[in-house]
């Protein structure tokens, strides 16, 4: 088999735009997927994408097939779902696609840019040689047949599986686990309800930590009467089933009565900060293999395929320079951290403050609005967490007992900062980043203690 610039492991959202850049840009690129080429983009998800990710990207909007339904805002429920927050503006605007057929658009645009793909092929370990990723061994999981796929660097791009990042050497530095905490485990449906959702143009997140520990369940409006309804939890052994918590307590209200099943299925998403680094010699990572999703609604289309440019443009210069080396490919780091990263990161702090709270406090919370609603839509496209906490609501939360919960908010919230700014200093060079990872690790183990 002939021998490539790049090998892509992964034709999702994240790889496919990786090979469409480095494609574009004159490298020689194979993509590799597991699944049938008809078959990619076929991925479980709650389908709901930023309308700021095209704009950034330059993506052309979904339209046709392609688009299930305009979304103009969230609203969010509190656990006893008296307190409901709309949140709404231009920063909300999104889409909700179908998941097969934008996938089929991302593949087509990377085929039109002359990417070889071989599909039907599962990538079982990287081939390391000299101290450098240079391909890749798989299996056709048809025909059983073994391959090994030889480039000057590979990107991984396989998801949650990460099947390139999982398997390298302890000598790469680079974590290969992601703890079970920092997982969410999701099941969800496609349904088909007697009428069309009210309010249509909203996608429903509902906060219940009885219901959804350590996540929460939404129903997303698709096209006419059809919903995306699912539920997620922490991914720990103690968390009940999401399949069962859906049944148990969302499909069967009435909403759901007489509804008709048209897809199932689940999957994890890594709902933390992102990888500490995504680069070694010859490889870079992004998408789910790198933990690039929002942590507090686990978005993570959008940010893939940020990875997925920065990516196929770092490999780019660096095959330019002919260097594939760690510090060659370094920029890719401090690129990912200052576009997306770092706000991530920031609500990584957030999300660890949200599952350590019970109901009740969510509730309270709520109710007295210690976050106002335009706050949570500034929060969610990155700044920093602004309290509304007046001297009534100071009074009303220590009548109540609840004063420890605002000096938690209080701390989130400074920790939230400390831990922004030290993603946005991301380190330029690989000989600052042992200091840098060292106080990462501290600020997080602090904020479990403190805040989670
Ligand atoms: C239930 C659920 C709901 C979600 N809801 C949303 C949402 O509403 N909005 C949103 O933006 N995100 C959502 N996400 C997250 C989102 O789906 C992912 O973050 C996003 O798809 C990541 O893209 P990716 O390219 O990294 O990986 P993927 O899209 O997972 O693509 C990985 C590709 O690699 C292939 N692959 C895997 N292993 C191998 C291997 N060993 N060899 C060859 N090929 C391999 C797979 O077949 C797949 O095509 C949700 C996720 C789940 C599970």
């Amino acid at each position: 088999m002939e021998r490539f610039d790049v090998v892509i492991v992964g034709a999702g959202t994240g790889g496919c735009t990786a090979a469409k850049t480095a494609a574009s840009a004159g490298l020689n690129v194979c993509l590799i997927d597991c699944k049938s080429e008809r078959e990619i983009g076929n991925k479980v998800c709650g389908d709901a994408i930023g309308r700021h990710h095209f704009d950034t990207l330059g993506l052309k909007y979904p339209s046709g097939d392609e688009l299930e339904r305009k979304i103009l805002g969230v609203k969010v429920y509190s656990p006893d779902t008296h307190s409901i927050f709309r949140v709404v503006g231009e920063g909300l605007h999104g889409f909700i696609v179908n998941r097969h057929s934008f996938g089929q658009r991302l593949l087509k645009e990377a085929l039109d840019a002359n990417v070889t793909l071989i599909d039907n092929t599962f990538v079982s370990k990287p081939i390391i040689n000299g101290g450098f990723v240079r391909g890749v061994e798989a299996i056709n999981v048809k025909s059983g047949e073994k391959i090994r796929v030889e480039s000057e660097a590979v990107i991984d791009a396989s998801g949650m599986s990460a099947a390139i990042r999982s398997k390298l050497p302890p000598e790469s530095g680079i974590e290969t686990n992601v703890d079970k905490t920092d997982l969410i485990a999701c099941y969800r449906e496609i349904r088909r309800l007697k009428s069309e959702l009210e309010d249509g143009d909203f996608c429903r997140i509902y906060l219940n930590l009885e219901v959804a520990p350590g996540g929460y369940y939404w129903i997303f409006p698709e096209r006419g009467e059809k919903v995306n309804v699912g539920l997620g939890v922490i991914a720990t052994p103690e968390s009940p089933n999401p399949k069962r918590q859906l049944y148990k307590y969302v499909l069967s209200s009435p909403l759901f009565e007489d509804s008709i099943l048209i897809h199932k299925g689940g999957g994890l998403v890594p709902t933390r900060r992102p990888l500490s680094s995504i680069v070694w010699n010859g490889v870079i990572f992004i998408g789910d293999a790198a933990c690039h999703v929002n942590p507090i609604h686990g978005g993570g289309m959008g940010p893939s395929m940020i990875g997925g440019r920065i990516a196929g443009e770092t490999l780019t210069e660096a095959m330019e320079k002919g260097d594939l080396g760690v510090e060659s490919l370094w920029n890719a780091n401090v690129r990912y951290m200052s576009s997306y990263g770092a706000k991530q990161a920031g609500l990584d702090v957030f999300r660890i403050f949200l599952q350590g709270l019970d109901n009740e406090d969510l509730n309270y919370g709520m109710k007295y609005r210690l976050l106002r609603e335009e706050d949570v839509l500034h929060v969610s496209m990155g700044e920093d967490v602004k309290l509304n906490i007046t001297e009534a609501t100071r009074r009303v939360f220590v009548g109540f007992g609840k004063l420890p919960l605002l000096k938690k908010l209080i701390k989130m919230v400074s920790i939230s900062r400390e831990v922004k700014s030290l993603y946005k200093d991301y380190p330029k060079e690989p000989r600052d980043f042992p200091s840098w990872k060292e106080k990462v690790k501290q600020i997080f183990e602090n904020a479990k203690r403190s805040i989670g």
